[in-house]
């Protein structure tokens, strides 16, 4: 333990504390920064993560103006979420360019077999992702990016979609956001019907050029996310096409 006298004799500033006067202080002080392995943790406040393998500039398109055709359920934009309030200030979809391509021949492929595309989410920014980070239960967490990382959806190559008939909602294995192995693609326990509807969706992804998330049946990134960055404007900031 650091003598109290010390403390006491001369004040330690951080600055001191950084170049070795004050000893053990300092040494407190250094482990609190670290973070939790630090004798008095402090969380640090969390940064917006910065990808270097993402090369490609941001090419963010509005998806209702991009292809009318495409419905939208923009969860959270309303209390009905995993969260129970709201989160974006606008019921809004983006997506970078070649997403929004892709999708729309998604909804090309629904369509001649009598169905259309429900999106419930696109872009998200990055605040958004560390506040549910932050607000959920630490066992729940599978369901919720890392913010540290970043979550693809804040690089506007994640959608949250289902299907329509008619514009009626097709039953999928579990509704949308459902935080239980009843929304793994693994789930054969649903009703046959919503499995064959969630696989018809995700073979047309496949397709063209998404990859399923394995624990929601209802999420997709597009094959080339790395290659976007990590962005957290506002979603009414964004000054997408
Ligand atoms: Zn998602």
């Amino acid at each position: 333990m650091p003598a109290p006298a010390s403390i006491t004799a001369a004040p330690v500033t951080r600055r001191a504390a950084l170049t070795g006067i004050g000893g053990a202080i300092g040494a407190t002080i250094l482990a609190s920064c670290a973070g939790p392995r630090g004798l008095a943790p402090a969380p640090a406040p969390l940064a917006l993560p910065i990808d270097p393998t993402a090369d490609l500039a941001p090419d963010l398109v509005d998806l209702a103006r991009f292809d009318p055709r495409f419905r939208f359920d923009i969860r959270y934009a309303t209390q009905a979420n995993f969260m129970g309030r709201v989160l974006y200030p606008l019921p809004r979809a983006v997506a970078q360019r070649p997403v929004a391509e892709a999708l729309s021949r998604v909804q090309t492929r629904a369509e001649a077999q009598g169905y259309g595309l429900l999106i419930f989410d696109a872009y998200r920014p990055w605040r958004i992702t560390r506040m549910m980070w932050e607000e959920t239960p630490p066992e729940k967490r599978e369901f919720v990016a890392d913010p540290r990382t970043g979550s693809r959806h804040n690089r506007g190559c994640s959608i949250d979609v289902t299907l329509h008939r008619g514009g009626t909602e097709v039953v999928m294995p579990s509704p949308y956001d459902d935080f239980t192995p009843a929304a793994y693609r693994s789930n054969i326990a649903a009703p046959a019907q919503a499995l064959e509807l969630s696989r018809m969706l995700e073979a047309w992804m496949v397709a063209e050029g998404f990859v399923p998330l394995a624990n929601e049946w209802w999420h997709y990134d597009w094959a080339e996310w790395r290659r976007y960055p990590i962005m957290d404007v506002p979603l009414e900031a964004v000054t997408a096409r």
